[in-house]
């Protein structure tokens, strides 16, 4: 029996559907696997946001994306991590920078000088050690230094992407249907499932099906097919998430946006 994967159906076109296209585009080009996504404008996106962290820049270069290209056709910023500010009590703020905090010493990981201090006594705060926090704080921005080698505070900065969600799938739908994945604007009412349980094909509306290999679900929160049609159980994790609730919205626009 030939098991390999020759066709592979992406349910939904939201920011996991078309990243997850985009990747398959770009690690299976020259295989011949067919790659379509399914969407549907009756259901509209999540689309807020986006932050990220920072794998996302990992990811461009994966698919060999100019970021200064995809900054302007996301309207991106670049971060150099987060910053809570009045997180637990008004006046205090939380930093959650990104890349490394302070160099080894005696090759010796930082995290061990800073415990030492703890026992003796000081109360240094870990992000007083982070170039990514200090930079931010004084609304600066810089690369790691590929010289450094990941080495040393500079070689350890690392940076992320702060991006309209929407912008992002918009530009990689673009991006990967140049490179051969179809989209089909067209609504999933549920899978055929085989005789052993494994999806066959998509049951589109207005009748028709899409069969293939791997069925990948990108439907969102519905899961039409790992929950729906496979069931395959909702995993609650509240009792360990006190947040749950999101609320977006709108700040004044700021000309000079801190990184
Ligand atoms: C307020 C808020 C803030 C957030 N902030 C962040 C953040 O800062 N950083 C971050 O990483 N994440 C954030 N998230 C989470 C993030 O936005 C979502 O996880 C993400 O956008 C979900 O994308 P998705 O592609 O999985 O699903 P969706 O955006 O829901 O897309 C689902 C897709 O499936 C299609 N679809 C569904 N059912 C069918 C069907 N039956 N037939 C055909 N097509 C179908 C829809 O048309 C759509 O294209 C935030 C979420 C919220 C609510």
């Amino acid at each position: 029996m030939d098991r390999a994967i020759g066709s592979i159906a992406i349910l939904g076109g939201g920011t996991a559907g078309w990243m997850a296209a985009a990747v398959l585009a770009q690690v299976l080009r020259g295989t011949g696997t067919s790659i379509t996504l399914v969407e549907s404008a009756d259901i509209p996106t999540v689309g807020v946001g986006e932050a990220t962290i920072p794998p996302i820049v990992d990811f461009l270069r994966l698919l060999e994306i100019d970021q200064a290209e995809f900054m302007v056709a996301t309207e991106g910023t670049f971060k150099l991590g987060i910053r809570f500010d009045d997180w637990t009590t008004p006046g205090e703020r939380y930093w959650h920078p990104f890349g490394t905090f302070g160099p080894t010493i005696d090759r010796r990981p930082f995290h061990n000088m800073w415990h030492r201090l703890r026992a003796a006594g000081d109360d240094p705060r870990v992000e007083a050690y982070s170039l990514s926090a200090a930079l931010g704080d004084a609304g600066r921005m810089a690369f790691a230094d590929p010289r450094a080698g990941g080495v040393g505070p500079s070689g350890g900065l690392r940076h992320a992407l702060h991006f309209d969600a929407g912008l992002v799938a918009r530009f990689l739908r673009t991006w990967s249907e140049r490179r051969g994945v179809t989209r089909l604007e067209r609504k999933v009412e549920g899978a055929v499932l085989r005789d052993d349980g494994f999806v066959e094909a998509l049951a589109l509306k207005g009748g028709g099906h899409l069969a293939a290999d791997l069925f990948i679900d990108c439907s969102g929160f519905r899961g039409v097919l790992i929950e729906e049609a496979l069931k395959t159980g909702y995993e609650d994790w509240s009792r360990w998430l006190p947040c749950d609730r999101a609320v977006a919205g709108l700040t004044a626009r700021d000309p000079n946006p801190p990184p």
